[in-house]
């Protein structure tokens, strides 16, 4: 996702100690002391502006949840979302994903969303997809055992890469679905890039995968 460079963007993310947690690590194993309430904890990754995660949190005041996005201009626009809404369940960490079990202890996680990730289609940058297995060896120490993952993307190629990275890794699929919105799933949350690709007409494929007990 690009945004225009905000110069502003650090500070803005310096003063929202509320919901911005500027050291992530200092976390690992107390995340549930950060929230209101202890509750089931899930974690997006690659949140872009936070539709997604805003509209979750509103949805579902019995989970907290944790939005982590790589990109400053970006991620401030998610912040701005939540700022505005001001819920007690909801933490945004600026950061890559690549060191998750830096961030987080084993079995702290109960699921994570994938949402319309980075297709990376070029084979040379097959290790940067968030389904590759160095990514799903970190999600197996950081989901508790019966854990999901759920990701959905407009991307076919990225869904059929990611349906074989899971099945190669022994992950259970719980669900595959190959056109969301014709589901009519009333539950379901769109984000920024599912409202922009779904508005012209593309399938969104979803799945669920849990690791094996
Ligand atoms: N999930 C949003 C949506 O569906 O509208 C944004 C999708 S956008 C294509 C992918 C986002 O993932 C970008 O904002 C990008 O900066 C972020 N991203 C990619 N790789 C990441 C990583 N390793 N760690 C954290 N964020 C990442």
């Amino acid at each position: 996702m690009r945004a225009r460079y905000k110069p502003w963007a650090d500070d803005y993310l310096n003063e929202q100690t509320s919901y911005v947690e500027l050291e992530p690590a200092a976390n690992k194993g107390s995340w549930q002391s950060r929230f209101k309430q202890e509750q089931p904890l899930h974690l997006e990754i690659g949140a872009g502006k936070g539709q997604f995660i805003t509209g979750m949190a509103k949805q579902h005041p019995e989970i907290n949840f944790i939005a982590i996005e790589v990109a400053k201009s970006v991620i401030v626009s998610a912040v701005q979302k939540v700022v505005e809404l001001a819920p007690d369940n909801v933490k945004l960490i600026n950061d890559d994903a690549k060191d998750l079990t830096e961030i987080f202890t084993e079995n702290e996680l109960d699921r994570i969303y994938l949402n319309f990730s980075d297709p990376w289609p070029k084979n040379r940058h097959e290790k940067r997809r968030l389904t590759f297995k160095s990514f799903l060896r970190q999600y197996q120490k950081i989901l508790k055992t019966d854990g999901e993952i759920v990701l959905k993307t407009d991307n076919k190629a990225l869904f059929e890469y990611s349906l074989i990275s899971f099945s190669q890794f022994g992950l259970v699929l719980d669900e595959v679905c190959l056109d969301l919105h014709h589901l009519n799933d009333p539950t379901n949350v769109m984000t920024e890039y599912e409202e922009k690709f779904s508005s012209k007409g593309q399938s969104i494929y979803r799945c669920r995968a849990r690791f094996p007990k």
